[in-house]
């Protein structure tokens, strides 16, 4: 698609954030041209538009920006996926591993109905253990996951690999 590489050029990488090693991927200079931000919302919407989907679930924090206007075009709820203790609803949990350590994702009891067909945002999948606690939230509410969409994977890290066969759209592989 003849979007892609000017939204993949809006995207700054900056080395040794946050911390030594690390080429971060940031997607806040994609925000800044409304065009490049407009065209990464279109290219979700012309997929998932359609396809049934009653529930956007988007992951703090950037989730909560390509999440939510990808929900209103197709006509759905949105749901946030929020760091420990920042709900102020009853929550189920679900804890995950990081590099070094673990972290963990809530979502509000009751914000999703058994049945509902859900799709998951963020903006870069990593190892995939983040996406992988946020699909379990939504599954042990008894939703059904679609699929898990981002803006940028990094296939070194084979985080596909940690979504048990659930099916992952990205726009692009950053090395
Ligand atoms: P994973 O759980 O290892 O797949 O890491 C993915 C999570 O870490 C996502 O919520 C991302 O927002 C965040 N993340 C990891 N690396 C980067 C990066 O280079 N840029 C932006 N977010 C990142």
């Amino acid at each position: 698609d003849p979007r892609i590489p000017r939204i993949a050029s809006s995207i700054r990488v900056v080395p040794d954030f946050p911390k030594k090693g690390i080429m971060f991927q940031d997607i806040t200079t994609l925000l800044l041209d409304p065009k490049a931000f407009k065209d990464t919302v279109d290219l979700f919407v012309e997929r998932y538009t359609g396809r049934d989907i009653s529930v956007v679930a988007g992951v703090e924090a950037r989730g909560f920006i390509f999440g939510p206007p990808i929900a209103l075009a197709i006509g759905a709820k949105f749901i946030p996926l929020r760091k420990p203790r920042k709900l102020p609803g009853e929550v189920i949990s679900e804890n995950y591993v990081l590099e070094y350590g673990t972290d963990c994702l809530e979502m509000h009891i009751g914000a999703v109905q058994p049945g509902e067909r859900a799709l998951v945002v963020d903006d870069l999948i990593a190892t995939g253990g983040t996406l992988c606690a946020a699909m379990s939230l939504l599954e042990r509410a008894g939703a059904e996951v679609v699929e898990c969409a981002c803006v940028i994977e990094l296939p070194e890290l084979k985080g596909r690999e940690r979504l048990n066969g659930k099916p992952l759209f990205i726009l692009m592989e950053s090395h």
